[in-house]
């Protein structure tokens, strides 16, 4: 049994209880404790907590075949070992079923997928015993494509879904989210289709939820932000603070977005969103990050997420 923690302030923290392949949340496994032993799950809390500032996993990684990433899966996953982690999920950019014709710059082609997921397959069973691969994507949620999409995924034994709306309402025939906007209704329908997306219950995360780049004043970005957090909340689905957009100095992760979702109570994850290998790195490490999280309330825990059964989810 191991047992990990994600963060949230006015909890302080939340547990689960992972059992090989089967999550249970805390309140499912609270009699389980006291049936087994109550004081070895103390310690064990104990343990993590006094190494808390440490990421021992990392759901965010790409691979050379979204074509803006560089190195080999080996030296991610060489990279991931040395800094300590123990759990490495891959969630490269999804392919998308877009009509034929159009080409996406940014994502594997759908002939791609099968070798992704054979790649990491037998990674996984190379480096058993040293570190966990998980076998992910980081997936635009679109009204026209997303189940032709999801009933592709499901072919393939694909552990977790991340949700990243880089573009709204799709790649296609959309508007791509990081571009800078004073335009309240960009800001309005990123935050009604983002969750949407969290809606579909497929997703294990929200990627840099404040990837909107609204040049506009806090209270106007606050009032429409604030309800992807409240959706957050209510679908106990964790918000991602990037690290590559931190280090990259990008508009996001930003203090006007993370001290709401603090306040309000959320929980977090971080992703090293990496796209290169030296991009996975230690929270720690980076004394400038350590401020951001703190001046926002939060306090960096293991990093260790329940992954949602989206297999099981009817789209
Ligand atoms: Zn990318
Ligand atoms: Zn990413």
């Amino acid at each position: 049994m191991e047992i990990s923690h994600f963060w949230n302030k006015k909890t302080e923290i939340g547990y689960f209880f992972h059992f090989g392949k089967d999550t249970h949340n805390w309140t499912n496994v609270v009699q389980t404790i006291f049936d087994s032993s109550f004081a070895t799950a103390a310690k064990m809390i104990y343990s993590h907590r006094s190494q808390e500032k440490k990421l021992i996993a990392n759901y965010h990684t790409h691979t050379i075949r979204c074509n803006h990433a560089q190195g080999t899966e080996e030296e991610y996953i060489e990279r991931a070992i040395d800094i300590g982690l123990k759990v490495l999920g891959f969630s490269d950019h999804v392919p998308q079923p877009y009509p034929a014709g159009y080409t996406s710059n940014i994502r594997m082609g759908m002939n791609e997928l099968p070798e992704y997921v054979s790649t990491l397959l037998s990674l996984r069973e190379k480096y058993k015993g040293k570190i966990d691969i998980l076998i992910g994507f980081e997936v635009e949620y679109t009204r026209a494509y997303f189940d032709t999409l999801m009933a592709e995924l499901r072919k393939y034994p694909v552990d977790y879904l991340i949700q990243g709306q880089h573009f709204v309402p799709d790649e296609v025939n959309g508007r791509y989210v990081g571009f800078k906007t004073d335009d309240e209704e960009n800001l309005k329908n990123y935050v009604d289709f983002t969750i949407e997306g969290m809606r579909t219950g497929v997703f294990t995360y929200l990627a840099h939820p404040d990837l909107i780049n609204y040049k506009g004043d806090d209270e106007t970005f606050q009032r429409h932000m604030k309800r992807i957090v409240e959706a957050s909340l209510e679908l106990s689905i964790p918000l991602e603070i990037n690290m590559y957009g931190f280090l990259d100095r990008r508009n996001y992760p930003c203090d006007r977005f993370f001290k709401m979702a603090s306040d309000m109570g959320a929980s977090f994850v971080i992703g090293c969103d990496a796209h290169r290998p030296d991009f996975l790195r230690q929270p720690d490490k980076i004394s400038e990050f350590m401020d951001f999280l703190t001046r926002n309330g939060i306090k960096p825990g293991d990093n260790v997420i329940e992954l949602r059964d989206w297999r099981t989810v009817k789209r």
